[in-house]
């Protein structure tokens, strides 16, 4: 007897719905992807009861055909590709035709549509129930496409069970509504919750070029963004090279004799400046070839990218357009799509991690960003996002970072030293030449006044012209700072001419080091290192001692003289000169603690050395080492030399600013 059937259509539908729609947000993503491919200008997006009983998307797009109206509800029926060959190099958002059939399935629907290029003002409207065509019939409408999804899973009990609460759901569709309104600023989007409307986003000008689509990526993220976002534009391109053999997904041999043509890989747009982060993913929004995606590979190379300007457990801020040749990535790999595969992976990752380092270290150093005309003509400069007015402010997590203005004139070259105790620093702008090796000089023998005198104030140096308007801020390090004093014996209180910046001499401190610490051992191969009067043993846990002898080459590099002295037992005669290791045996094994718990970073990274020398560093200061003013005006021009000043080399902020619109606002000067 014969026992395999095919399924009939609407069974291997539901199948489908399976798999491609998982919660009324997929019903969102499906629709709203059908409306950017159908070139629409405006989507509309309304929702009830978190899309469970509606659904609604409705755009401007070409609109179909009364016969095409109908066969786009039948599987893999679509207009966007032909052939397998043009799998491999996918421009549309959908491709597979299994959307519509699928949401049709398992819910109630009605498609209603007119083609745009038709004469006839007449469209067509199809209703359906649970994959049941009940109705087809002529409609006066827009042209356009109407989608109405309404009682998602009505005939699937057990999906609907499995939804979670109208504001999960609502937040998932949020949440997929700001990646589309991100990749396609040229769209308006409205979306209605529940009768409310949440967001009605204009239609930002864009064009083809990096530049203007890095402007109205910053207007749309303004307009969704209630609170202030300290971003560095990103754009960075280079040529991919042609993949080597092994590589090579076709398996074809040998690329000498059959080179591929090289491809450009770019990437553009926003991430935080350094000290902005979050504890969790959520404002991290990456796109490859416009389509929003999740990638390991990517956060991994991102949290790479950023390396020391980033706290343990906090996650980067960014807006990032990833293109590549679409033959290099795979978006097949999905039901959902969401997920992509590259080809060449690891360079891909490179790259990204390159792009996001080399964004952070020009932010600083003020060299625009490599291949950018606007950044050129703009110079490199934190935007910060304004909140849209009325919108709601969303709390923020970030550090209060640099808010100043671009356009600061050089400074005077010699300042007036108007306060023998209260020099004014100057930071930012200098004429001088940087010092050559910045070091952190011993105090002058001769008596220092304490820095917290409290003497009155000279007033800033004069600045011209004045500042450009705000918006187009400046590093906080490039803009002229005095010292006021130091309180807690730790944090060291500057004014500018937007406010109060206060410094943390320890994190300072601490990053001089490490920066210091590393262009030493690129330059001489060898850290400085001073002999210990009376070298010490240290014994181990077999565990911790294999895993110390595999750290001993890149410790003694960085001036740790440890030696094996038996199985377990190690000694200890040198130390960097900076590091004050009353207890030894202690300095060790924290030392082997804090290397164990970045193991990750050390093998995957191989960023061994640097993990090394910011464990060395942490021991090198006391916070409450009493700094006098001569050093610590020698701490914040050190600082300014370093390539990556803003955090210190665990990612927590070196500064924090507080402007004055800020104090106005704790004072109830302002609301
Ligand atoms: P896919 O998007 O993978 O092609 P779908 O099931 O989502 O599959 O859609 C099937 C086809 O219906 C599309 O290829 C497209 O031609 C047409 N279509 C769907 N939605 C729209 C829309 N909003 N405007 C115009 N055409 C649409
Ligand atoms: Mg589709």
């Amino acid at each position: 007897m014969n026992r395999i059937r095919l399924l009939p259509e609407q069974v291997a539908n539901q199948i489908a719905a399976g798999e491609v729609i998982e919660r009324p947000a997929s019903v969102v993503k499906e629709l709203v992807e059908n409306s950017l491919d159908a070139q629409a200008a405006r989507v509309m997006v309304e929702i009830q009861a978190g899309g469970r009983s509606l659904v609604r998307v409705v755009d401007d797009g070409l609109g179909m055909s009364r016969d095409d109206a109908l066969l786009c509800l039948e599987r893999h029926a679509t207009s966007k590709i032909r052939r397998a060959e043009d799998l491999a190099a996918i421009a549309t958002m959908g491709f597979r035709g299994e959307a519509l059939p699928s949401i049709a399935s398992v819910s109630r629907f009605t498609l209603t549509t007119r083609e745009r290029a038709a004469d006839s003002p007449e469209g067509t409207q199809v209703l359906i129930s649970g994959g049941k065509i009940l109705e087809v019939k002529a409609a006066g409408c827009a042209p356009g496409t109407t989608v109405e999804v309404r009682q998602l899973f009505f005939n699937l009990p057990a999906r609907r069970k499995f939804l979670r609460t109208e504001e999960t759901e609502s937040a998932h569709i949020q949440h997929y509504l700001t990646l589309a309104a991100l990749a396609y600023p040229e769209v308006a989007f409205t979306y209605q919750r529940d009768g409310r409307l949440i967001w009605q986003l204009p239609a930002v000008k864009t064009g083809s070029d990096v530049a203007t689509r890095i402007t109205a990526l910053r207007e749309r993220l303004r307009a969704l963004y209630g609170g202030e976002q300290k971003l560095l534009p990103v754009d960075y391109s280079v040529e991919m090279r042609s993949p080597d053999e092994t590589e090579d997904p076709a398996g074809t041999t040998s690329s000498s004799l059959n080179p591929q043509p090289s491809s450009v890989f770019r990437l553009w747009g926003f991430i935080g400046a350094p000290g902005v982060s979050r504890s969790t993913r959520e404002d991290q929004h990456l796109f490859v070839n416009r389509r929003p995606v999740e990638n390991r590979g990517l956060n991994f190379a991102l949290l790479e990218g950023y390396h020391t300007a980033l706290m343990k457990g906090r996650y980067p801020v960014c807006c990032l357009f990833l293109e590549i040749d679409p033959a290099a990535v795979d978006v097949n790999i999905h039901p959902a799509k969401r997920e992509v595969r590259f080809h060449r992976e690891a360079e891909v990752r490179r790259l990204v991690a390159q792009a996001v380092r080399q964004t952070l270290l020009d932010f600083h150093a003020g060299k625009p960003e490599i291949g950018s005309p606007l950044a050129a003509s703009r110079g490199p400069s934190a935007v910060v996002v304004e909140p849209a007015a009325g919108q709601p402010v969303r709390p923020t997590e970030q550090i209060a970072l640099p808010n100043f203005p671009a356009a600061l004139a050089p400074m005077p070259a010699q300042p007036p030293k108007t306060s023998a105790q209260q020099p004014p620093l100057r930071m930012g702008f200098s004429s001088a030449p940087p010092a050559a090796e910045p070091t952190l000089s011993p105090p002058p023998s001769q008596p220092e006044p304490p820095a917290a005198a409290l003497t009155p104030l000279p007033p800033l140096p004069p600045q011209s012209p004045r500042p450009a308007p705000p918006g187009e801020p400046v590093p906080l390090l490039n803009v002229p700072l005095r010292l006021v004093g130091v309180i807690g014996r730790l944090y060291v209180v500057l004014e500018s001419d937007r406010g109060l910046v206060l410094l943390d001499q320890h994190a300072a401190h601490e990053r001089i080091l490490f920066e210091q610490m590393l262009n030493r051992l690129e330059q001489h191969d060898q850290a400085p290192s001073q002999r210990l009067l009376l070298p010490e043993t240290v014994e181990l846990a077999a565990r911790d001692a294999s895993f110390l002898r595999e750290q001993l080459p890149a410790l003694t590099r960085l001036g740790v003289g440890l030696n094996e002295f038996g199985e377990r037992t190690f000694l200890l005669d040198a130390l960097p000169p900076f590091v004050k290791a009353p207890d030894a045996r202690r300095f060790v094994l924290e030392l082997v603690d804090e290397l164990k718990a970045a193991g990750r970073e050390l093998n995957s990274l191989r960023l061994g050395e640097h993990t090394v020398a910011k464990t060395v560093c942490r021991h090198a200061v006391k916070a409450n080492d009493p700094l006098a003013g001569r050093e610590l005006e020698g701490l914040v021009e050190d600082l300014r030399h370093c390539a990556m000043p803003y955090t210190c080399p665990h990612g927590r902020p070196t500064l924090i600013e507080m402007n004055f619109r800020e104090l106005e606002k704790k004072f109830g000067r302002t609301q």
